[in-house]
């Protein structure tokens, strides 16, 4: 059976979601306060929360920052404010989704559905994983398009990223600057081939620690370039 804890300090309202979520068949726990809400979802077995914005003692803020710090469980907000609802988007802590009072207990008792069927996808299938390539030092996350030079993240243009990406996916094979060009700006008239040696020199100067000693991009004269592993 799920479990389900509501963090709320109106009695009747969280009285009304457990009515409702229990007559769906979930195990509902309440805390009424901040404290003993968050010591309840950081030290409890949930399946998923509701969790009330505005609380005594600890704020559903810092509940959704310190839930996420640890656990992925599906965490959906409640406000009695529109703009409240628009600021906590704005800040990106994690939630997964919001209600604003008054609701109908059917449309959450819906909504917590949807999140728990969500969620239990996620973790069957083995979670979000990114499309990370490491070699050495260097971490490319090809789904967040993120790049980490023995441990400091670099800053990489478009066309700079989906060239190391192609790299560094090919390893140790040479390609010449214009299978190069055609792969990575082949839909963008405006380029030239030599374009292709300011992106090498660009990527060497934030990823090698000495360029004119590349360890990863390496020039294979006369002919073009290979990323070594
Ligand atoms: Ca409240």
């Amino acid at each position: 059976m799920k479990k389900i804890l509501i963090i709320e300090d109106e009695e009747s309202i969280a009285d009304l979601e457990k009515d409702y979520l229990e007559l769906s068949g979930f195990q509902v726990e309440i805390a009424n306060d901040g404290e003993k809400g968050l010591e309840l979802a950081l030290e409890g077995e949930y399946d998923l929360f509701i969790l009330d914005l505005m609380l005594p003692g600890v704020d559903g803020f810092e509940i959704c920052r310190e839930i996420r710090a640890v656990k992925n469980t599906p965490v959906i907000m409640v406000s009695a404010k529109k703009e409240d609802i628009d600021k906590i988007r704005g800040l990106g802590l994690g939630a997964d989704d919001y209600i604003t009072k008054p609701f109908s207990p059917s449309e959450m008792v819906a909504r917590v559905k949807a999140h728990l069927s969500r969620y239990d996808r996620l973790i069957n299938s083995g979670g979000p994983v990114n499309d990370v390539i490491q070699i050495r030092g260097l971490k490319i996350d090809k789904t967040a398009r993120r790049v980490w030079v023995n441990g400091e993240e670099k800053g990489f243009t478009t066309k700079e990223f989906d060239l190391l990406a192609f790299l560094a996916q090919n390893p140790n094979r040479v390609f010449t600057k214009e299978e190069l060009f055609n792969k990575i700006w082949a839909m963008d008239s405006m380029g030239q081939i030599a374009t292709v040696t300011v992106h090498i020199k660009k990527l060497r100067e934030k990823i090698e620690y000495d360029t004119t000693r590349p360890q990863y991009i390496e020039t294979i004269w006369g002919v073009g370039y290979r990323f070594k592993v």
